[in-house]
């Protein structure tokens, strides 16, 4: 071979002998092919043929095939956001003329896209109260076509009694999707529970290191699979190969790093609810949080996401209180190994009428910091939130 070609093509080494524990990484645009024919007949080759690197390469299959194992389904396609699974899962299935209802506490970006995106393609959209099956029910109708639930809800963390909603929607023959983020297939697995998509943003536990955007959409039905995939075919959707890496080895720790951080969430959440500053604390392991048990009944245990509502009167020390923290870090994209709070106002978010007058929830995702620095920081936060009263200091 000439230098140029030997600069341009990979030597040939022996693969014998060598194993190891972790997938490899496999980087494509080109797929090359045997001859012609196999190049003319390609697109013969079955869902998990390559064709083509946006399609796949067998690092993306390795991980859709983790994820479809987890959540009990026969398909799972990787899309480049929480957000882009939410999304495409909704397109691939409504047509113009078709209505989708979709639960008050959804993720905000998905009600900005159905508010917008979907309208403008002539779906209508309407949002349901996410623990009153009644208002579903009364709000469904013949052009009724998607379901979809978020349970927990985003900031709010109603539990949805998703066994009854799978049951009203195939009574009228329109599908579930599910965005199971907040309790990963690890705490819930929607389509045992008869939901028909089920999504994840892998961004959060799945990847778990606060650097990493994926999603997942995972069915089980073949039909459905076929439409979803035309879908993000069609719109050139794909993902990194060394990003599903990162996701798989984030994988390989989730289960442990869920159940640690869902165990001190519980405990931080039982703390701050004895504090004179909240209004409520909403977390779905706690009896009083919207839908617990619902929780209790199908859920596998707790992740380390929850809500807390502040009483008004202490929101003008708010921003004092935050600058007190030293181990929480503010900001969005929860599920990693670093804990956060951020603070959320929802009222402008939310279509159907809301109990109480809170203004401001803080959100809180509990990482894998020492438990005693964490609740030394919550401790200082609820302390600037609340002084005690001047006489109470004086006695
Ligand atoms: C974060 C989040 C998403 C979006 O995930 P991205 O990967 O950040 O787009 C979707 N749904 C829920 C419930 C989320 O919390």
């Amino acid at each position: 071979m000439d230098d140029e070609s030997i600069c341009v093509t990979p030597s040939s080494v022996s693969l014998g002998g060598f194993a190891s524990l972790g997938p490899a990484t496999y980087r494509a645009s080109t797929i090359v092919f045997e001859n012609s024919e196999s190049y003319r007949t390609r697109l013969d080759r079955g869902d998990d043929g390559y064709v083509y690197g946006l399609y796949g390469t067998p690092t993306t299959r390795f991980l859709e095939k983790q994820i479809a194992a987890l959540e009990r389904a026969s398909r799972t396609f990787l899309v480049p956001s929480g957000q882009a699974a939410n999304t495409l899962a909704m397109l691939a299935v409504l047509e113009p003329g078709n209505s989708v209802l979709i639960s008050d506490s959804v993720y905000p970006p998905v009600r900005d896209f159905a508010n917008n995106e979907l309208k403008k393609l002539g779906v209508r959209v309407a949002f349901y109260p996410p623990t009153d099956l009644a208002a579903l029910k009364t709000a469904m109708d013949s052009t009724t076509r998607l379901i979809w639930v978020e349970s927990p809800g985003s900031t709010t963390m109603e539990v949805q009694d998703v066994r009854s909603i799978v049951a009203l929607a195939h009574e009228c023959g329109a599908v579930v999707g599910c965005d199971n983020t907040w309790a990963t297939p690890f705490l819930f697995k929607p389509l045992e529970f008869g939901v028909d998509i089920s999504v994840q943003a892998l961004s959060k536990y799945a990847n778990g290191h606060s650097d990493v955007l994926m999603g997942s959409i995972s069915v089980r039905d073949p039909v459905l699979a076929a439409k979803i995939k035309g879908t993000i075919w069609r719109l050139g959707i794909g993902v990194s190969p060394d990003d599903c890496a990162l996701v798989q080895r984030g994988l390989q720790t989730m289960s442990i790093r869920l159940t640690h951080s869902g165990a001190v969430a519980t405990r931080m959440a039982t703390w701050i609810a004895t504090q004179p500053a909240v209004a409520c604390v909403l977390h779905p392991a706690l009896p009083g949080n919207p839908g617990h048990a619902f929780w209790a009944r199908d859920f596998n245990g707790a992740s380390g996401v929850f809500s807390v509502g502040l009483k008004n009167e202490v929101l003008p020390r708010l921003d004092d209180a935050f600058d007190s923290m030293r181990i929480f870090s503010i900001g969005a994209s929860w599920g990693g190994t670093r804990s956060l709070i951020v603070p959320m106002n929802v009222n402008r978010l939310r279509s159907t009428p809301q109990s109480g007058e809170i203004e401001t929830y803080l959100r809180i995702s509990v990482g894998l910091e020492s438990e005693r620095e964490l609740m030394a920081d919550i401790r200082e936060l609820f302390a600037k939130l609340q002084p005690p009263a001047p006489d109470a200091v004086s006695a």
